[in-house]
């Protein structure tokens, strides 16, 4: 059998600030590969402290977190730095592109300090772009882009590596309405072909797409049924 991409086990997290801030409490929660997740809730409830643990970018200060069944608890920071590389990919509200360089040049520098050949990860960065329906867009540069497009290729730089997990923090944070669907169809795409997604969001029209709606109110989970 294989083991869940993520396991959070009675997670928590104390800020040691004055007064001590808990932004997690026992937080358990099990995300099966191919399971596509929001996760909603107010400003300040723990949505980043929850996206910064999972990951792999602060650690819990109770509780045990197992990624794909490997116990990230018990790794060393150059352990977890590794981990991160091979495991998640992470998309953020602004979208991070480099401005000179073209679409498949921003995807392909996801691997830019891994060994490997330069003309083979060209061809599997315009393979990645045309993952996310961009193939008409592989020489252009982000300027040229819409606000869609460019998260799209951001979410393909994301997915160059094959992560076992994307983790997305306000993905459509920055986007109109059409361009917001045209990222929220690609996620349903990535879904089908069995990508893991954990989408952080405070938009309602976008929690509502995902498969699994967790709310977080003041660093406690609880899943909606249904
Ligand atoms: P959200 O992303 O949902 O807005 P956060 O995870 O950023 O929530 O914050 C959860 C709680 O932890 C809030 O009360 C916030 O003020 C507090 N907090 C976040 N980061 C720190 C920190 N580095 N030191 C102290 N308190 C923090
Ligand atoms: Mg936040």
């Amino acid at each position: 059998m294989t083991p869940p991409v993520v396991e959070l086990s009675d997670v928590g997290r104390v800020y040691d600030s004055d007064p001590p801030v808990h932004a997690l409490r026992d937080v358990n929660l099990r995300v099966s590969t191919g399971d596509y997740l929001a996760v909603v809730g107010a400003s300040g409830s723990g949505k980043s402290s929850l996206l910064n643990i999972l990951g792999l970018l602060d650690r819990p200060d109770s509780g045990t977190y197992l990624l794909d069944g490997v116990d990230t608890t018990r790794l060393d920071d150059g352990q977890r730095t590794a981990l991160r590389g091979s495991k998640i990919g992470f998309v953020f509200q602004s979208f991070h592109l480099l401005p000179y360089r073209s679409a498949a040049e921003n995807v392909a520098m996801a691997e830019l300090y891994r060994r490997g050949d330069r003309t083979q990860r060209a061809r599997r960065a315009e393979a990645t772009l045309d993952r996310v329906g961009l193939a008409h867009r592989v020489g252009f540069r982000p300027d040229r882009l819409s606000g869609g497009e460019r998260q799209r290729v951001a979410i393909a730089r994301a997915l160059l590596g094959e992560p076992a997990l994307l983790l997305c923090d306000e993905p459509t944070g920055n986007l109109d309405r059409a361009n917001t669907e045209a990222v929220l169809d690609l996620f349903d795409d990535l879904k089908e072909q069995g990508v893991t997604l954990i989408v952080i969001t405070h938009d309602d029209d976008v929690s509502r797409r995902a498969e699994r709606r967790i709310s977080i109110e003041d660093g406690r989970l609880s899943e909606e049924s249904g």
